[in-house]
This record gives C-alpha cells, sequence and structure tokens, in this order.
C-alpha cells in the first residue's frame, strides 16, 4: 500500500487552528485589541458592525509594523513577543503564541494598514482565507489597522453557529470590556452600525469603571490594596448591599490579563460571607500582580485560564484582603435587604390599598372553571377524609367547611362570606400561613405560594398575549448597559407581551411608559432591572423558554417576601390563588409551597413512647 500520510496546506492548517482561538466575533475582537495593547497604544478605536458578522475594525495608534513584518504577522507561529521556551515564563504581553493573526486570516477578509513612525509610507495587506491577495505601500497614520470581514466566510458551518446579533454583541461587549478594565490608562471606543456604544476616556480604574458600568457605582466600591512577598492585589470591591443576583461583573486580572477562575471567585465570596444573602454575587474588579514564574498562562489558547504555582496562598490573601477591606469599611453583616422593592410591591397584599386587590383576588377564585377538576384537585385530596367525618365531632370547629366545594361550583353568583371559609386561618412569623384542613394542618410557604401564583398568572398572559399594561403618568427614562441594552433588544417582544411599554430613547436608553398591570406602590425603575437581572440568572442556570424565564423572573422579583405580615382576609386570597393554579404545588424554582401536618402524625407526637 502506498503512503498516505501527507502534511496538510499551511492554509488548512491555519483554518484548523482557528477553531480554537476564534470561535465567534468576541474572539477576534479580544485578539485584535491585546495586540494593539501589546504594541503600546493610547487609543483604542473598535469598529463593528452586525455584530461582528460582517466587519470588525481595530484601529490603534501603537508602534505598527515594517513592511516585513506586515507580511510576516499572518504566519503561523510568527510573534515578536517571545522568543525562546524560557521567554514563556517571563511573559509581560498579552499574546506569544503568534496564532490570532494567522487563525483570523483564515477565516475572514482582512485587511491591514500599519505604519511605523520612522517610515514615511505604511504598508497594505489584504489577506483571504490565507491567500495574500494585495500588498502595496499606502499612506496611513502611525499605528495599525486591522479590518475583519466576512468572518468564518469559508467554514459556513461556523458561521450558521453564530448567534443572533444581539447575543454576539454581548460577547463583543463583555470582551470590550474587559480590556478596558484592565487598561484604564488606554482611551477605548467602540462603535456599532456608526453608532457609539463606548467612549471612554484614559483615566484612573474607579473612572473607568463608573464609565463602563454606571455613575451609581462609585459610590458602591470600596479600595482594596495588598501588598505580600508573593504578590500585589488591588482594585476595587462592591459594597455587599449593592450585590446582584447575577455574577456577571465579577473580574479577576492576573498580570492584567483577565482571567476565569471558580476557585480564586470563591476566595472573594468567602470574603463576602455572612454579609450577603444567598445567590446575591458582588462587584469586584481585581488585579493581582505577580512574577510572571509563578504562573503558566499557556494553558488554553484563548489564554483565560492559567495556573499559579501557589494557588493556595493566593486563595487564602485574597479572602482575607476582601474581608479586611469590608471590614474597614464598617460594613456590617445586618445589611437589611428587606428594604428592597421587594417589599414595596407586597404592600398590594397590605395597607391601605390591599382591599380592592384582595377582592379582586377573591373574586379570581370565583372564575376558577368548577368542571375543570384539574384545579381543584389538590382541595379535593385535603378534604377527602373530611367526607366520612363524623359532623358531631369536636374536632369539627377545626376543619374548613366542607361546602367550600358547593360554594366554589355555584355559578348563580350567590354571595359567599369569605369569613365563612377557612375559619381558622392565620400567618405566624411574618412567614407561614396556618390553616385547619380534614386531614390535618396545611402550612404555607407564602413566598412560594405567591411566586406560584405569579407566575402562572404571566405565563398566560405570554402565552395568550393578553398581559395588560397600565400607563405611568411620567415615563420613565433609563439608562441601561450595553449588555443590558442588547439582551433588552433581543426579548423586546416578550418583554411587551408581559404588559411593559417601552420605547427605544437613544443610545443604550429606554423609557418607559407603563408596566404590567395589578403593580402598585412599586418603584417600576427596579422592578424592571430586577426582571433583567433574575433573567439573566435564570438563563445561566436553566433550560427554560423565554416566557418561562421571564414569567420566572417576574415571579420571584415581585412576591411577597419573608416577614411581610398578611391579614387574615389577605392569607385566604392567597389560599384561594395558590389553589386555583394548575400546578399549586411547587413554586416555579421547585420548592414545596405548602405541606400538610397530618392528624396521624401530630396524634404520634403526643403519644406516650414509654
Ligand atoms: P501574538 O500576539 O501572539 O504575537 P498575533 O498573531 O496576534 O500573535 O500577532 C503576530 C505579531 O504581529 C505580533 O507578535 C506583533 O509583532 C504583530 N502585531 C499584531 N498586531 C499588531 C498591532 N496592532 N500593532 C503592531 N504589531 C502587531
Ligand atoms: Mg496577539
Amino acid at each position: 500500500m502506498s503512503d498516505i500520510i501527507h502534511l496538510l496546506p499551511e492554509s488548512l492548517a491555519n483554518q484548523i487552528a482557528a477553531g480554537e482561538v476564534v470561535q465567534r466575533p468576541a474572539s477576534v475582537v479580544k485578539e485584535l485589541i491585546e495586540n494593539a495593547i501589546d504594541a503600546g497604544a493610547t487609543n483604542i478605536r473598535v469598529i463593528v458592525k452586525d455584530a461582528g458578522k460582517s466587519l470588525i475594525q481595530v484601529l490603534d495608534d501603537g508602534r505598527g509594523m515594517s513592511v516585513t513584518d506586515a507580511r510576516m504577522c499572518f504566519e503561523r507561529h510568527a510573534t515578536s513577543k517571545i522568543k525562546t521556551s524560557e521567554d514563556l515564563f517571563r511573559i509581560k504581553t498579552m499574546g506569544f503564541r503568534g496564532e490570532a493573526l494567522a487563525s483570523i486570516a483564515a477565516v475572514a477578509h482582512v485587511q491591514l494598514k500599519t505604519k511605523i513612525r520612522e517610515d514615511e509610507l505604511g504598508t497594505l495587506i489584504c489577506i483571504e482565507g490565507s491567500k495574500v491577495i494585495d500588498t502595496e505601500p499606502t499612506a496611513t497614520v502611525d499605528g495599525t489597522s486591522l479590518e475583519v470581514k466576512n468572518l468564518f466566510y469559508n467554514v459556513p458551518a461556523r458561521r450558521n453557529f453564530l448567534k443572533s446579533n444581539s447575543v454576539e454583541m454581548r460577547h463583543i461587549i463583555e470582551e470590550f470590556q474587559r480590556t478596558a478594565l484592565s487598561y484604564p490608562e488606554i482611551s477605548y471606543s467602540l462603535f456599532q452600525n456608526d453608532m457609539e456604544v463606548y467612549s471612554l476616556p484614559s483615566g484612573k480604574l474607579v473612572k473607568r469603571i463608573v464609565n463602563l458600568f454606571g455613575k451609581n457605582y462609585q459610590s458602591q466600591l470600596v479600595a482594596i490594596k495588598e501588598e505580600t512577598p508573593h504578590f500585589n492585589l488591588k482594585g476595587y470591591i462592591g459594597k455587599p448591599e449593592f450585590a446582584k443576583k447575577t455574577r456577571g461583573e465579577q473580574y479577576i486580572f492576573v498580570n492584567n490579563r483577565f482571567i476565569k477562575s471558580n476557585y480564586l471567585n470563591h476566595a472573594v465570596m468567602t470574603g463576602y460571607e455572612n454579609l450577603m444573602p444567598k445567590d446575591y454575587y458582588p462587584f469586584f474588579v481585581l488585579f493581582i500582580e505577580i512574577d510572571p514564574n509563578h504562573i503558566d498562562v499557556n494553558v488554553h489558547p484563548t489564554k483565560t485560564e492559567i495556573k499559579f504555582i501557589d494557588e493556595r496562598t493566593v486563595y487564602g490573601i485574597i479572602m482575607s484582603a476582601v474581608r479586611q477591606s469590608l471590614g474597614q469599611h464598617n460594613i456590617m453583616p445586618s445589611l437589611d435587604y428587606d428594604m428592597d422593592i421587594n417589599l414595596d410591591l407586597s404592600t398590594k397584599f397590605g395597607g391601605e390599598n390591599s382591599r380592592k386587590t384582595s377582592q379582586e383576588l377573591n373574586y379570581e377564585r370565583f372564575r376558577v372553571d368548577p368542571r375543570d377538576k384539574s384545579n381543584l384537585s389538590n382541595w379535593e385530596e385535603l378534604y377527602e377524609k373530611a367526607d366520612n367525618q363524623d359532623p358531631g365531632s369536636p374536632k369539627d370547629q377545626y376543619i374548613i367547611e366542607s361546602d367550600f366545594h358547593s360554594e366554589h361550583t355555584d355559578n348563580n353568583g350567590s354571595t359567599i362570606q369569605k369569613e365563612d371559609l377557612y375559619p381558622l386561618t392565620f400567618q405566624v412569623h411574618g412567614k407561614y400561613i396556618i390553616s385547619p384542613v380534614k386531614s390535618g394542618v396545611m402550612i404555607i410557604n407564602q413566598v412560594y405560594a405567591h411566586q406560584r401564583i405569579i407566575f402562572e398568572n404571566y405565563l398566560d398572559n405570554l402565552n395568550a398575549n393578553s398581559g395588560t399594561t397600565q400607563k405611568l403618568l411620567f415615563p420613565i427614562s433609563m439608562e441601561l448597559n450595553p449588555g443590558d441594552y442588547a439582551l433588552i433588544m433581543d426579548i423586546e417582544e416578550e418583554i411587551i407581551r408581559l404588559g411593559f411599554d417601552f420605547n427605544i430613547f437613544g443610545k443604550n436608553s429606554i423609557v418607559i411608559n407603563g408596566i404590567p398591570s395589578g403593580m402598585s406602590d412599586i418603584n417600576e425603575k427596579e422592578v424592571f432591572e430586577g426582571l433583567i437581572e433574575q433573567f439573566k440568572f435564570n438563563k445561566k442556570k436553566l433550560e427554560i423558554s423565554t416566557f418561562e424565564n421571564l414569567a420566572m423572573s417576574i415571579a420571584r422579583y415581585t412576591s411577597l417576601k419573608e416577614g411581610k405580615v398578611l391579614n387574615d382576609e389577605e392569607c385566604r386570597s392567597l389560599i384561594d390563588r395558590l389553589f386555583g393554579c394548575k400546578n399549586p404545588n411547587y413554586s416555579p424554582y421547585g420548592e414545596s409551597t405548602y405541606v400538610i401536618l397530618e392528624l396521624e402524625q401530630l396524634e404520634g407526637y403526643f403519644k406516650n413512647r414509654n
């Protein structure tokens, strides 16, 4: 048999390598920005069209390339950043593998214009699928411009695999934010389809954080600084009361390189221990400066994973530095999380305004189709034993009237005195609703029950497109970070179905004109922000549809909270609505909404055990 092994053509080898380095437009943005940083740029401009699918251009005022270097830079393993294997352990630059440009040029139409200060003229090179199409001298400014067009034009599988523009744009923004954070002394701008998304002047890190994430971050930051023989740590951490439900805004840089490390994230979180409720994530931007000898960045082509020689020491120092910074700023462990918007929202179940809403809730009960047994199955079980009860039994007074059924199925609209129902329903510990049932005692968790009610209500509205809106007297404008803005554009239609009414209002801003009906005494802006936060959180964790996610998010964010005191009538309303649900047994997040303490169980507790 003849020999069958042969070397792959260079272009194909590059295309294969590209699979690792260039996964999506955002990877190109990352690589090109990093090259600009390594070239000593003080100003970096990023231009994208169609979320990078048709164009990504990065312009810098760095040192540029000579004619020969300009030709060389697209070769695989061509780099100016390392020479020997020892250099691998002295890496101070972002790049060193010499494969980004080769990879990008293998899967796109690339145009490079570059000029070094000493030269009069610069160089223009056009390259498509690793083939040089054109090289010529050109008049251009000092520095480099790299244009990447039609990414993956020759890899249809990759191109088709790209997500919607808003998703890809979100990834680009993420990469942009990371590099912008790591070098606040460089000025950056980002344009999408000729619209300016960011314009970040050079300055201090605090200023960069504020410019990237919003003015309100200024007051949320606590400085952190620790110098040790092993490494130096500095940066900012967010005060615990500003922690969010999504992990998004957490950044660790090692020698200015953004890295992902669950281990070090855990160190920070441990530093916050007991200062935040469970499932909340604080903001942080931490810079670790360490001798390159003590780390290995060459773990993965994207270089976001790194190995520390002494990971445990790094962990310990980060954790205690976080703890110390929070301590110094007098951040007490007794932060009052109930002060949030959710509490205001839940006032629809109490106070002055409660009457109308409670009546509405009661009315809801009678709209349940009596023939639809599925809605009642739970009650049926609860009452099953009742039918066999001796009516004269002394326990009777603790038993819910079994005529609930007959009332319930009464279509004549005859008045029902709700006081007749659930005679002994009440709340304990601002948390549980206790109600006697035939088989024992039912204990309802008010939070989970209410979440189930809201969830089903909004899910129905979304499916039937029947969400109604209450117009705001004064529309509210909201400034969003570009990531959230892109997300909102992505699910705009669904948010409107929920009952929100909003318009786009210039760059990264929207105006809310209306909110879903039935919400009263709320801070509309906070509800909207909370909804988006929770949505992002769910999206990362769960495989669910957008409808379900939105309904779950609004449920979690607007439900009653623990500690909300309910009067008996409100308790009864909640029970009514819960058992009007299709699946009353669980919260949308899977927690049980109620338990029943069976009489037998109770009796067991009183038995003489001797
Ligand atoms: P690496 O960054 O790992 O060296 P790249 O393929 O990204 O590999 O780049 C190859 C080489 O091209 C770099 O080492 C650098 O010398 C040169 N280069 C790339 N981009 C720029 C730029 N914006 N300005 C100046 N030189 C650049
Ligand atoms: Mg590079």
